[in-house]
C-alpha cells in the first residue's frame, strides 16, 4: 500500500479509564475460538483473551446436550487438523465425547490463562479516534482490543415458532438447545415441532420413554442411512502408535464427502443417485405405505440438508408415535389445535425448530464504523469477503462467517482456513506496519456478486424447497460456500493488502493516558 504514513497512537492504545487494554479478542470458545486462540499461541502471540459468555468452553457442543446428540461427519474429519484424536469411540462422536474434546484442546495448548468465562459480550464499539474496538460486557466490566474476533458461531441463538397461544401453554416446553433433563416423560404426551437435523437425533430417544409422542412435521427431511460404527480397539491402538494410519482415514473421509459437492453445486441432476439410495433407505424401514408417503419429500434431494440416521424411522413406526402434518392452528393450554380444528392435548412441548442462522448476532452487538450496526450493513443480508472480514468493521475478522457454511463436509476444516487468512493477515500487518485493515468495499462487493452468481444455481436455491441458508428477506443464500472445501482454503492461502483500506502504525507507542490525534485515527483510502 502506498497510503500516506500518519502520526497515530497504536501500539498502545490508552484504555478508557478503569479498563484493560488487550491486542486480540476472541469472541467464543467452541471450535473457531478455540482454533484461533491455539493457532495465535503456535505462533508466539500471547496477548489475546477468549471472551466466554458460559462457564465452560465448547460453544455449540457445550450448548446442545440433548439426548442423542451427536456429529453427523466422521469424528476423524470433524477435529483439528493439528491435534487428532486417536481415541474416538465412534465413528460418529457424541456430543460429550466431543465436548471432553475440546475441553481437552483448551488444556492441551495451555489456553486456561487466557480464557475468561462468564464475559458475555454485550456491545463491541469500533472507536475511530482510538482505532480499536472498545468491548462492553453483559455485567458492565469493559476492555479494548485492536482486533476482534468473532468466533460465536451461526447456530447459537435458538429461534422458537411464532404460534398463536403459545404463551398460555401451561405444560413443560423447552428447545431442544436448552434440553430439560429433570423432566420425566414417563407416561406424558409429548409434542415435537421440527423434523431437522437436531430433531431426527433426539426423537428416537423420546419416543420409548413417553407415553405418546406426536411429531408436527412441516416439511419431511431426506434421510441416508448413517455409516456409523464402534472404532475398534486394534484401530485406536494403530492410530495411537502409527498416526499416519489416521491421517489416511481422514484424507479417506475428506474425498468422500468432497465429491458430493458434484451433486450439490456442478450438476444438481447428479442428485438423482443419492435421492435413490434415501428412497431405498425409507421403503426398507417404514413398512407402512401411507407413513411412508408422508414421510417422503417432494424436493430435491440436497435442497435442504441432507440428514443421516438409522433410528429416526423405526421410531416413527412406534405404536406411540404420531406424525402429523396438518399445520399447527393455535396452542391452548393444555393442547395444540390443528389447522382442521382437531385438538391433541399436549404435556410437554419440545422445539426442534432450529436457529437465527441467517440472522446470527443480534442488534447493537457488534457496532463499525460511525456506530453503525452490522445488521444495517446487512439490510440486504449477511456478506463478508471470504466469509471473513466485512467493510466499514476494521479489524473485525468472522470465524464461520457468512457463506462459510457446509451442507457436505466438516466445518472444522472451514474454520481452519479462516483461522490461516487472520493470522496471515496480522503477520502482514505486523511486517507492513499496518495497525489496521478495513476491507475495501468494492472487493467485498465483488466477491459476493461472484458467489451468488454460483450459488443461483446450485441445488439449494434451484431444489425446490425452503430452508434457512435462504435470507427470508431477500431469498439470496448468505450461508452456504458453493464449492469444494479446497477452493475456499485456497481462496483463504494469502491474504492480500491491497484488498484492504489499511491504516498504518506509529512509529513510537503512546503511553497510556497520553492524548491522541484523534483527527489522525482514519483508515487509509477509506
Ligand atoms: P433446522 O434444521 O433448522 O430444523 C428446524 C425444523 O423446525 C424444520 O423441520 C422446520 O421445518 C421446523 N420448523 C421451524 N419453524 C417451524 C414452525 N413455525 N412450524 C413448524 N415447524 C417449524 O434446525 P435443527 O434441527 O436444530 O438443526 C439446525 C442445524 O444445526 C442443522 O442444519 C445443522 O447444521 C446443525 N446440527 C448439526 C448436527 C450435527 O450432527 N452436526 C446436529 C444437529 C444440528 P421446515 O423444514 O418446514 O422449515
Amino acid at each position: 500500500m502506498n497510503a500516506p504514513r500518519v502520526d497515530f497512537p497504536i501500539d498502545s492504545v490508552p484504555a478508557a479509564a478503569g479498563s484493560e487494554h488487550i491486542d486480540i479478542a476472541i469472541v467464543g470458545s467452541g471450535f473457531a475460538g478455540l482454533a484461533m486462540a491455539i493457532r495465535l499461541k503456535q505462533s508466539g502471540q500471547h496477548d489475546f483473551a477468549i471472551l466466554e459468555k458460559a462457564d465452560a468452553v465448547g460453544g455449540t457442543w457445550r450448548d446442545n446436550h440433548y439426548p442423542g446428540c451427536a456429529c453427523d461427519v466422521q469424528s476423524h474429519l470433524y477435529s483439528f487438523s493439528f491435534a487428532p484424536n486417536p481415541g474416538w469411540s465412534r465413528m460418529f462422536s457424541t456430543q460429550p465425547e466431543i465436548r471432553a474434546y475440546l475441553e481437552h484442546c483448551a488444556d492441551r495448548f495451555g489456553l486456561r490463562p487466557h480464557l475468561r468465562l462468564s464475559h458475555e459480550l454485550r456491545r463491541a464499539a469500533w472507536d475511530e479516534a482510538g482505532a480499536c474496538w472498545r468491548l462492553e460486557m453483559a455485567d458492565g466490566r469493559r476492555l479494548s482490543a485492536r482486533v476482534l474476533v468473532s468466533g460465536m458461531g451461526g447456530l447459537s441463538r435458538p429461534a422458537y415458532p411464532r404460534i398463536p397461544g403459545l404463551d398460555s401453554f401451561a405444560g413443560e416446553a423447552f428447545h431442544s438447545q436448552h434440553w430439560n433433563h429433570g423432566y420425566d416423560f414417563r407416561g406424558k404426551r409429548v409434542a415435537v415441532i421440527g423434523t431437522g437435523a437436531s430433531a431426527i437425533q433426539f426423537v428416537p430417544q423420546v419416543a420409548p420413554r413417553a407415553g405418546h409422542l406426536d411429531l408436527y412435521q412441516r416439511t419431511p427431511p431426506w434421510i441416508m442411512p448413517k455409516p456409523d460404527r464402534r472404532v475398534t480397539a486394534a484401530e485406536r491402538w494403530l492410530f495411537r502408535h502409527l498416526p499416519f494410519t489416521q491421517k489416511l482415514v481422514r484424507t479417506g473421509i475428506y474425498w468422500a464427502l468432497e465429491s458430493r459437492v458434484l451433486g450439490f453445486v456442478v450438476h444438481p441432476g447428479l442428485m438423482k443417485l443419492v435421492e435413490r439410495v434415501a428412497r431405498r433407505h425409507i421403503q426398507r424401514q417404514v413398512p407402512d405405505a401411507a407413513l411412508r408417503a408422508r414421510l417422503t419429500p417432494d424436493y430435491t434431494i440436497g435442497c435442504k440438508r441432507v440428514l443421516i440416521s438409522n433410528d429416526y424411522y423405526p421410531a416413527l413406526t412406534r405404536a406411540n408415535v404420531d406424525v402429523v402434518s396438518t399445520g399447527i392452528a393455535r396452542v391452548e393450554p393444555d393442547a395444540i389445535v390443528l389447522a382442521d380444528g382437531t385438538r391433541r392435548e399436549t404435556d410437554c412441548i419440545i422445539f426442534g425448530t432450529g436457529f437465527h442462522a441467517t440472522d446470527p448476532i443480534p442488534r447493537g452487538v457488534i457496532l463499525g464504523r460511525d456506530g453503525v450496526d452490522i445488521l444495517d450493513a446487512w439490510r440486504d443480508g449477511a456478506q463478508a469477503y471470504l466469509g471473513t472480514t466485512v467493510a466499514g468493521f476494521p479489524n473485525f475478522f468472522m470465524v464461520v462467517g457468512p457463506n462459510t457454511g457446509l451442507g457436505h463436509s466438516s466445518m472444522v476444516f472451514m474454520i481452519e482456513s479462516q483461522v490461516a487468512y487472520i493470522l496471515d493477515a496480522l503477520q502482514r500487518m505486523r511486517a507492513g506496519h499496518v495497525h489496521a485493515v478495513d476491507v475495501r468495499a468494492e472487493v467485498q462487493r465483488d466477491f459476493n456478486d461472484g458467489l451468488q452468481a454460483r450459488l443461483g444455481h446450485a441445488v439449494w436455491s434451484a431444489g425446490g424447497c425452503a430452508s434457512w441458508y435462504l435470507d427470508p428477506r431477500t431469498g439470496r443464500n448468505t450461508t452456504l460456500w458453493p464449492g469444494f472445501t479446497w477452493q475456499f482454503r485456497r481462496a483463504t492461502a494469502t491474504f492480500r493488502l491491497a484488498d484492504y483500506h489499511t491504516l498504518p502504525q506509529r512509529r513510537s507507542a503512546v503511553r497510556p493516558g497520553e492524548e491522541r490525534h484523534a483527527g489522525a485515527a482514519q483508515v487509509q483510502g477509506a
